[in-house]
């Protein structure tokens, strides 16, 4: 077996010994630190028959050309929110690295296909708020007009951060022409959730991304003086949001794996004297099933309309962002169950909350699969972020598995052609 998965788990202890500091990883796509992180992965690629370039978006590509130009691609990213933790994104990266040192061993440098890894740019969209940002170019759906004008908190915007790292925005759609003969695309991330812990599990299948809708919601009620105003009376916008807040959670229990979430509230007048005049609130509701997701929403917005109603104030939608449902490959989800019961016993299939660049890659039409690994205590985002070493280990051979069976997969649909 050529795959070194201890040398992953140290290549990781190395980057966040490079890249962190006592509040956690600090990663910043864009910064200054993001860019040693890319310099000390490009020494990691020493002495390996590869060829490595960086895309019109800033996507990091690194190809082991093989003996038909069908690529399989690994990957995920190396940037991190700040203070962020050691192996979101990195994981994915190094485990394909591991993956990627071990065939070119294995074959000479020249396996039956061409493995690609790549390190999208970007992922986290912590500067600038737009995340997905090298594979969203890569797979076609990022549309530059609506982000050009994007500022960070220091009032730098995004195109010129972009230039000082050799990308022009204008030209960030010319990352497609990377897909080439794409056959599948595979990533490993940790869950970032409870689940997989919960029941004991090292590794999951990962179904699909969830569907996200994201709504502002505003109920308009009647500002008035705390001490004159009779209770029978009064028009209280946040008692019309609070009853909202409360709904949403049966409406997202009748579904196993549905959540919604009001993660903001602000009054008007806000202030300890006056009964609420208006109620600004956001919604957040995702689930893998399209339909699923189009109940929930509209049985909260009859809930809103008629908490308004009851409260006499009214309410008013106005959508934030949405994206469907994106289910993965059949046959990688197979794949990937059979890699994990080979290497840890029991599998496990779930769905992702989070967003990633796989969900990006699988729009773009090339057959995508994720295997997740364990998070302690569900932790991510945060200096607290880990995984046990042994999971870690476990992860990089599963995964090395998928690798090994899509590679076969791929080359066999290669000969039939
Ligand atoms: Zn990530």
């Amino acid at each position: 077996m050529s795959l070194d998965s201890r040398r992953a788990v140290s290549d990781l202890q190395e980057l966040r010994a490079l890249t962190a500091d006592d509040h956690g990883a600090q990663r910043i796509a864009w910064s200054p630190m993001w860019l040693k992180a890319r310099a000390w992965f490009q020494t990691k690629l020493q002495g390996l028959p590869i060829e490595h370039h960086y895309d019109a978006a800033g996507n990091s590509w690194t190809t082991l050309h093989g003996d038909s130009d069908r690529i399989l691609i690994l990957g995920s990213h190396l940037d991190s929110v700040p203070n962020g933790g050691w192996l979101d994104g990195a994981l994915g990266v190094l485990a394909s690295l591991a993956v990627l040192r071990g065939i070119a061993e294995e074959f000479n440098g020249k396996p039956p296909i061409t493995i690609r890894l790549v390190d999208w740019a970007d992922e986290e969209g912590a500067r600038f708020g737009r995340s997905l940002f090298g594979s969203s170019a890569f797979a076609g759906t990022h549309t530059i007009e609506a982000d050009r004008s994007r500022t960070d908190r220091d009032g730098v915007c995004l195109e010129d951060a972009l230039k000082q790292c050799g990308i022009n925005v204008d030209r960030i759609g010319e990352s497609a022409i990377e897909r080439g003969k794409a056959g599948a695309y595979l990533e490993l991330h940790i869950e970032q959730g409870p689940v997989l812990e919960s029941m004991q599990l090292p590794l999951g299948v990962v179904l699909g991304t969830k569907g996200v809708e994201r709504h502002a919601i505003t109920f308009h009620g009647q500002e008035a003086h705390s001490g004159s105003t009779p209770m029978a009376v009064r028009r209280d916008a946040l008692a019309a949001a609070a009853k909202l807040a409360l709904e949403i959670r049966p409406i997202a229990r009748k579904h196993p794996d549905s959540v919604a979430t009001m993660g903001s509230v602000k009054t008007f007048p806000g202030i300890v004297t006056a009964v609420v005049g208006r109620c600004e609130t956001t919604l957040d509701m995702r689930d893998l099933d399209a339909t699923v997701l189009a109940s929930m929403l509209a049985e909260a917005r009859a809930a809103s309309e008629r908490f308004a109603a009851e409260e006499r104030c009214t309410v008013e939608w106005s959508k934030i962002w949405n994206i469907e449902p994106i289910p993965f490959d059949p046959q990688l989800i197979e794949f990937c169950d059979e890699a994990i019961r080979e290497t840890a016993g029991t599998s496990h299939r779930l769905p992702s909350g989070p967003l990633h660049d796989a969900a990006e890659v699988s729009r773009a039409g090339i057959p995508t699969v994720m295997m997740f690994t364990q998070s302690l205590a569900g932790l991510s985002h945060n200096k607290a972020e880990d995984t046990k070493i042994e999971h870690l280990e476990l992860a990089v051979q599963a995964f090395d598995r998928l690798a090994r069976k899509t590679m076969t997969w791929l080359s066999e649909k290669e000969k039939a052609v």
